[in-house]
């Protein structure tokens, strides 16, 4: 599938879309992710997004169009993505659509997860993640901790608390979705491509988006059908 994962901060993008890479081998993209692990080399990348993520701002267009140019030609990316925390602002959305039609790729559909905002502010305040890279595993202290000392379940690896999860960091960057990334929702519906999901227990959530992923998938067949 080729969709974009829409919601605020702590709707449960990442969640989901690592559940979802388990359904027809599309991988997951997420914006957050590359500018983090570029943070963590010091690359030049890193160091133009540092203050930006640190304050829970968002980072300019033009370097985010950039990474994603170069990471949707990437091989990986033919058995489709997930596009998770990108795209973030209206100009964005924009670039985006131009590039896909340039590369000749074809989005199926838009996902915006909906999750009350009490419910957000609790799980942004409870999230721990895993500071491995390569495998940054989300915990929640109230419902799904880490192990001892706080080390990942997985790797063994470090638990932390991200920088942009304080308590004002989180309602900077909630301030900042409101402002700038949830224009997409009109933006997207008026291009047809939105489907609404209710995002409180991701495994429903999931067998929602995939419901969305058939139907498209019998859509597509049609229309081949008439064409042929
Ligand atoms: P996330 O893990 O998606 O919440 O992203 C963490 C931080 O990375 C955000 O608060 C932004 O500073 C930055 N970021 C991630 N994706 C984007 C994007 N598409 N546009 C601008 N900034 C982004």
């Amino acid at each position: 599938m080729r969709i974009i994962l829409l919601g605020s901060p702590g709707a449960g993008k990442g969640t989901v879309a690592k559940l979802l890479t388990e359904y027809d081998g599309s991988i997951q993209i997420s914006t957050g992710d590359i500018l983090r692990s570029a943070v963590k080399k010091g690359t030049d990348l890193g160091k133009k997004a540092k203050k930006y993520m640190d304050s829970g701002d968002l980072v300019p267009d033009s370097l985010i169009m950039e990474i994603m140019e170069v990471r949707l030609q990437e091989t990986d990316c033919r058995n489709g993505f997930i596009l998770d925390g990108f795209p973030r602002t209206i100009h964005q959305a924009q670039e985006l659509k131009k590039t896909l039609a340039r590369l000749n790729i074809e989005l199926d559909f838009v996902v915006n997860l909906e999750v009350p905002s009490n419910i957000i502010l609790d799980r942004l305040s409870t999230r721990r993640t895993c500071i491995n890279s390569s495998c940054q595993e989300i915990y929640n202290v109230k419902n799904n901790p880490p192990a001892q000392g706080g080390k990942c379940k997985k790797c063994g690896h470090d638990v932390i608390q991200r920088e942009d999860e304080t308590a004002e960091a989180i309602s900077d960057r909630i301030k900042i979705y409101n402002q700038k990334t949830a224009p997409l929702i009109g933006f997207y519906e008026n291009e047809g491509f939105l489907e609404n999901v209710p995002s409180l227990i991701a495994p429903e959530t999931v067998a929602e988006i995939k419901k969305c992923a058939e139907n498209i998938k019998i859509k597509k067949r049609v229309v081949a059908g008439k064409k042929n």
